[in-house]
């Protein structure tokens, strides 16, 4: 930020939180606590970032307030003029940015997104050709009937995603969520020597189990993936194929995946989440085909409640970011410095799932520190440094105690750390991680959750962090009176 737009940003939220005092003082002490906070912390969460202030700013308007389902020109409610200009433009920077013939910037979240894509797959594959079949043109042309068998057509379809535990996401047909339940789901997983996505092992499963829906996509996997080999098993068995870049999103807007490794050419639809590496507002957004797009169109009010006009504006702001030309040199240093964080870990004999990383994230398995994931990241939080636990694949403590730490590199890419400073953030996290020790439970035997730290440990590392983070300030010149 210039010196000038740090000044209007510092009394803007100065102003700001004094207006919210006004009303309710603990929200506003509880905000400037949540930058403090940010400020003094090593935030390594793989799908976290920090938004530009004007992309913050953005959200904070009466934009909020307004009603606008349907889509551009399209509405169920009047007055909308405003918000269309929004999301055309929000639209029109997705399509532009990502190449995509067409873009839903509604959603309210990835998981939304991802909702939308499902909804509009089903509608698309499975409904038009039912009501094709019977002769109706919609849904109210239908008798009891008709209603009773399109309602089991749509609930037999069948979902091919990576398991969770070979770092696929919830949505992807994990039995507990709503993807498990309403498709019939199979998984595929990664290769038990390498931990690598095996092509030829998803294109078996495909084959014999002829999914509608093939979804491609990671949320702690550290590989890169072939969206045109996912294409070519998704034609050869008649799926869509449906890729949700969530967590890459940055990479693809920042030509790091080109290629077979951009999803967007290769995928009938892609979903995505805003915030994450693409550095934009707490999000979700739906890329398609044109042939895909009158489905997806459709997403409110069909699966999501009103849109949220100030985050679609912001989205537009923060799309608007991505296609300048420092958007890709920030997504280009997301990418070094993972490898600067890999290769920081490997060198001191640490463990990391496939043996490395060429994305934005890595999976530490601590199990040869002697520690479970939910150990690791609790000792890890009080050092100052923050990560979330994940399983590895085959995991044998679990979801829930887990194996592995994820880290991933774009929020301190953000902050402008480099290559010396990840490669100092892996001797950190390796020297809390050998001075930690199982702790016992109350019975005597070995703990999965408790932990002892050792003495001096915690402090060396916060202030080995402090140096790195006030050389690299968050919001630099943001300063709230
Ligand atoms: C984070 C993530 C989501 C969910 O995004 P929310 O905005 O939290 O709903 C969906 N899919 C993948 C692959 C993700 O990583």
């Amino acid at each position: 930020m210039s010196d000038d737009l740090s000044r209007l940003t510092s009394s803007a939220y100065s102003q700001a939180l004094e207006v919210i005092a006004a009303v309710e003082p603990r929200i506003a002490e509880a905000t400037r606590q949540e930058l403090a906070d940010q400020r003094a912390s090593l935030k390594l969460i793989a799908s976290e970032n920090y938004a530009s202030p004007a992309v913050l700013m953005t959200m904070g308007t009466w934009f909020s307030d307004k009603y606008a389902e349907g889509t551009v020109g399209h509405r169920f409610y009047a007055g909308c003029q405003n918000v269309d200009t929004v999301e055309s433009l929000a639209a029109e920077h997705a399509r532009e940015l990502f190449g995509a013939e067409y873009a839903y910037v509604q959603p309210h979240s990835g998981i939304d997104a991802n909702l939308v894509a499902f909804w509009s797959i089903l509608a698309h594959r499975v409904e038009s050709p039912a009501l094709e079949r019977i002769g109706a043109k919609n849904v109210n042309e239908l008798t009891e009937a008709d209603w009773e068998s399109l309602r089991k057509e749509l609930g037999n379809q069948r979902l091919l995603g990576m398991s969770l535990d070979a770092g696929g996401h919830l949505t992807h047909g994990f039995r507990p969520n709503i993807s498990g339940k309403m498709f019939h789901q199979q998984q595929y997983g990664t290769d038990p020597v390498t931990g690598l996505l095996d092509y030829d092992a998803v294109a078996a499963k495909a084959r014999e189990f002829k999914p509608l829906v093939l979804v491609a996509g990671y949320s702690a996997y550290p590989r890169r993936v072939d969206f045109a080999k996912m294409r070519e098993i998704a034609d050869e068995v008649g799926a869509t194929l449906m890729v949700d870049m969530a967590h890459f999103a940055g990479l693809v807007a920042g030509k790091v995946f080109t290629g077979d490794e951009d999803p967007v050419p290769h995928a009938h639809v892609v979903t995505t989440t805003t915030h994450k590496s693409l550095r934009g507002p707490r999000g979700g957004m739906v890329l398609a085909t044109e042939e895909y797009a009158p489905s997806v169109d459709r997403g409110c009010p069909m699966v999501l409640g009103g849109p949220l006009s100030h985050v679609m504006a912001a989205k537009a702001v923060a799309l608007a970011e991505a296609r300048q030309d420092s958007f890709r040199t920030y997504a280009q240093k997301v990418a070094d410095n993972a490898q600067s964080l890999a290769q920081g870990f490997l060198s001191r004999g640490a463990n990391l799932v496939t043996g490395g990383t060429d994305n934005h994230l890595v999976l530490l398995d601590v199990s040869s520190f002697g520690l479970t994931g939910r150990q690791a990241e609790s000792a890890l939080l009080d050092a100052g440094v923050v990560t979330n636990r994940n399983s590895v694949p085959n995991d044998p403590n679990g979801a829930w105690y887990t194996s592995g730490v994820r880290l991933g590199t774009p929020a301190l890419t953000t902050r402008g750390f480099g290559h010396d400073e990840f490669d100092r953030v892996a001797e950190l996290i390796v020297d809390v991680l050998a001075n930690t020790q199982p702790g016992t439970t109350k019975a005597g035997g070995p703990s999965k959750a408790s932990y002892v730290l050792g003495d001096g440990v915690a402090d060396k590392v916060k202030s080995a962090s402090a140096e790195m983070l006030d050389k690299h300030p968050l919001y630099p010149g943001l300063e709230l009176s």
